[in-house]
């Protein structure tokens, strides 16, 4: 059996249950394995989780099915009043959800309550979309009938990464939910607390039992199980593009949907004419919230080259100005996740380097513990350089200028990645013209990250095939029969 503790000092550190959440209930790993979870903002131990694998895959997938028989002959109506009373549920926990997402991930714990309260706003749309769900007709003449309905797949898969942990959660359980499936959830090793919670949120909101199971533990052991268990409908993974294809590989076996949402390397294109200072904002936004570790971070400067070294100035200032520190204190930045995963960008910012690109400004100290990591701006960047063309996933910007429009474009398409692009112009016809030429998934003009949870969400190339957010998401979770029926002439 798998503890999970609390220590520290900060409230409602770790869920008060063990082991995975199977069929409505806490339930011992079937071994004793356990995995230490951190508080990346000091490097210290605050839970223990299970180590879960095909084993308790095999069980949350049997209690998923269990109840995915029950909730596909629920009315539509009702799916939408129970999401929306889970919706109630993750309000009414939404402080003790945003600090639990702090602990684990040393997110700012203002970022963690937003991240919580669109957690509550995929709920409520999904809620709202449930009995929304309709089929066509096909007119083949007046001897037939053709119509489509639209069926749940039964049980869906969610492997969610450590970035934003419930968010990313809710954002393909709520739409599972909604059109009458269960779920199994894996989420991330470095992140489990927030799902654990979930679950128990969900059985307090009404749920039958086995409606949302989650298991804890590795990817290549529970991941690995649940993207090649032959029970799954439909599989949602949310993580690097390394993974995905393992995730691919193992559900190829048997022939389960897959929804790829994987990394970015997201530009952000300025022309001359937009407010420097506005966008000298947005910039710093773009690449370091989160400390970088949104997979649609602007991670690119794409800048006219007139106004390149003013708008440098700007945003070096400005990233100077962040306060770093735990999570808990609420500063603007956070650590990265892991001591590992410090270690991969400090990697990347000496692959810089070393590759002729110059680091702008001196960064300021950093905390004593936790894995911190300053934000970091090159320029003399070219774009067949790692540091140009790679996802590192901290706050990490490289900054290209450009001489016209095609140039801007070319720049934007030259890394295998379409998530993200940033425009930033006062010239209409101009910003829309780029928005229609360059290869991604989202398109955001004049203001990064904008957008909600109504607006359909993906990318192009590697960073994946999805499309999460916005009704778009609700087919994921849905196969489409068709009936065809002879309608005899009346005699
Ligand atoms: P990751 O690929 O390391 O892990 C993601 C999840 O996959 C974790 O739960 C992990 O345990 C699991 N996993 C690992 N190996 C597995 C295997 N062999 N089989 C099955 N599951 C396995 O990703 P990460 O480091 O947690 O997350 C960061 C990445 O996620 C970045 O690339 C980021 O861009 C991407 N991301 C994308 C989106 C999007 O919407 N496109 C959103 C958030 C994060």
């Amino acid at each position: 059996m798998s503890a999970v503790p609390s220590t520290g000092n900060a409230p409602a550190l770790a869920p008060a249950g063990a082991g995975h959440h199977i069929a409505g209930e806490w339930a011992d790993g079937h071994d004793d394995r356990t995995l230490a979870v951190e508080d990346p903002s000091t490097g210290s131990t605050v839970a223990h989780v299970a180590r879960g694998d095909a084993t308790d895959v095999g069980r949350a997938v049997a209690a998923a099915t269990v109840a995915a028989r029950r909730l596909r002959s629920t009315a539509p109506a009702d799916r939408g009043r129970a999401l929306r009373a889970l919706a109630a549920e993750v309000d009414g926990a939404r402080e003790e959800l945003a600090l639990l997402e702090t602990r684990d991930t040393g997110k700012p714990l203002s970022l963690s309550r937003s991240e919580i309260a669109g957690c509550v706003a995929y709920l409520d749309y999904y809620a709202g979309a449930a009995d929304k769900v309709q089929g066509e007709t096909i007119p083949l003449g007046p001897g037939s009938l053709a119509y489509t309905v639209r069926e749940p797949v039964g049980v869906t898969g969610h492997i969610v990464p450590w970035n934003a942990p419930l968010s990313m959660l809710c954002r393909s359980v709520a739409p599972a939910l909604a059109t009458g499936n269960a779920a199994v959830v894996k989420p991330a090793e470095q992140t489990p607390l927030t799902a654990l919670r979930f679950a128990e949120l969900v059985t307090a909101a009404g749920y039958p039992p086995g409606t949302v199971n989650v298991v804890t533990g590795l990817g290549a052991e529970a991941g690995h199980a649940l993207a090649a268990h032959p029970g799954i409908g439909s599989l949602t993974f949310t993580g690097s593009v390394a993974t995905g294809r393992a995730v691919l590989r193992a559900a190829a076996e048997h022939i389960t949907p897959v929804v790829t949402e994987l990394g970015g390397k997201s530009p952000q294109i300025v022309f001359a004419d937009a407010d420097l200072d506005d966008v000298a904002a947005q910039v710093v936004t773009g690449f370091t919230a989160n400390t970088g570790q949104y997979c649609d971070a602007g991670s690119r400067l794409l800048v006219a080259r007139p106004v390149q070294a003013e708008l440098v100035e700007r945003i070096v200032a400005r990233a100077a100005a962040l306060s770093i520190g735990p999570g808990i204190d609420d500063p603007d930045l956070g650590p990265l996740v892991s001591a590992a995963h410090r270690g991969r960008v400090q990697d990347y910012v000496d692959t810089g380097v070393a590759e002729g690109a110059v680091v702008v400004g001196t960064p300021g100290p950093l905390p004593p513990d936790g894995y911190f990591c300053a934000p970091t701006t090159f320029t003399d960047v070219t774009p067949d350089m790692r540091i140009a063309r790679e996802e590192i996933f901290g706050p990490v910007l490289a900054v290209l200028p450009f001489d016209d429009e095609d140039g801007a474009v070319a720049l934007a398409d030259a890394t295998d990645y379409g998530l993200g692009t940033g425009i930033h112009t006062r010239d209409v016809d101009r910003a829309l013209r780029i928005a229609h030429r360059v290869d991604a998934g989202y398109v955001m003009i004049n203001e990064y990250f904008g957008g909600g949870t109504a607006v359909p969400f993906g990318g192009t190339g590697l960073s994946g095939t999805g499309r999460e957010r916005g009704l778009v998401a609700l087919d994921s979770y849905l196969t489409l029969k068709t009936v065809v029926a002879r309608i005899a002439p009346t005699s």
